[in-house]
Order: C-alpha cells, then sequence, then structure tokens
C-alpha cells in the first residue's frame, strides 16, 4: 500500500471509532490465574493472551493493567493504535494510559477518535491519565485535554480501582 492510501484507510478507520467490538473481561481461565497470581501473573506479557478480533475498532482486557480495558484499532493486520483506560462511575473518573498510535498512522485522527469515543460511551466523567506524560508528549495532552473536563491531567487512581 502506498502511504497515501494508508493513511488515507488510518482516517477512515477513525470515522468508524464507535463502531466497537467487545471481549467479556478476561476468560474463566484469564480470570484464575488472576485470582491465584494476585494479579501478578496478568502483569507479565507472557502470562495473558492479548485479543484480536476481526473488528475495526476492539475493546478487550487489558494485557497490561488488570482490571483495565483497552480500546484498539486494526488496520491490515496491525494495531493502529490501542489505549489502556478504566473508569469509576462512583467517582464519576476516567483515566486513560499510554495512547499509542503505529507511526505511519500517526496524524490521522485515531488518537483523538479513540480518545472521543471513550468520552461519548461514558458521559460526565472527568478524565485523567496515570503517569507524568513524557515531554515529547505534552503537546499531545495538551491538544487532547482541550475542552475535555479532566484535561487528562496526571491523577491517581480512586481507591475502588485496580492499580494501573
Ligand atoms: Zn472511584
Amino acid at each position: 500500500m502506498a502511504d497515501v492510501e494508508e493513511r488515507d484507510a488510518a482516517r477512515a478507520l477513525a470515522a468508524q471509532a464507535r463502531n466497537v467490538a467487545w471481549a467479556a473481561d478476561g476468560t474463566p481461565w484469564q480470570r484464575f490465574l488472576r485470582a491465584i497470581s494476585g494479579g501478578r501473573w496478568g502483569r507479565q506479557p507472557t502470562g495473558w493472551t492479548v485479543i484480536r478480533l476481526d473488528a475495526p475498532w476492539q475493546d478487550t482486557p487489558s494485557s497490561e493493567r488488570p482490571g483495565w480495558r483497552e480500546r484498539a484499532a486494526n488496520l491490515a493486520g496491525d494495531v493502529a493504535f490501542a489505549v489502556d483506560y478504566t473508569v469509576c462511575t462512583a467517582c464519576r473518573l476516567g483515566w486513560v494510559e499510554w495512547p499509542y498510535t503505529m507511526e505511519k498512522y500517526q496524524r490521522c485522527g485515531l488518537a483523538t477518535a479513540g480518545l472521543e469515543a471513550l468520552r461519548l460511551e461514558h458521559p460526565g466523567l472527568s478524565w485523567h491519565t496515570l503517569g507524568g506524560h513524557f515531554q515529547d508528549s505534552r503537546p499531545f495532552w495538551a491538544a487532547a485535554g482541550a475542552g475535555v473536563p479532566g484535561s487528562y491531567q496526571q491523577r491517581e487512581t480512586c481507591p475502588h480501582l485496580p492499580e494501573g
């Protein structure tokens, strides 16, 4: 695929961000492993099956953070975009962490569309991130957080959630 076609495909994918296929929160086997390991095994990349669904956008248990979800966009067999997230409805707070866009699909609106879809699915929340932002990601978060309650400012998780 030529670069222009790849970027057109990425923009088309961004436009479908509300078309999401969902996977339940872990298989019974994953829940069993998590329970007996106290979540520890869940933090090891080899300990989890990373689920890839046959859909433009997917929502699955996070392979990195037990109890979190991963929202991802699939394009031509690649994970074009992915971000981990979690929400607490009691506190009306949401967190996103480590948004990732494949380099060749950057600046096609995937991250913007993915974050917007999460906000639309969980209206009324303030949105935050867990970690300090790296220097080179500050312009991204400044743009992403414009007009968003919480502005994706750093904030620790509330007591209702597992740590990221
Ligand atoms: Zn809470």
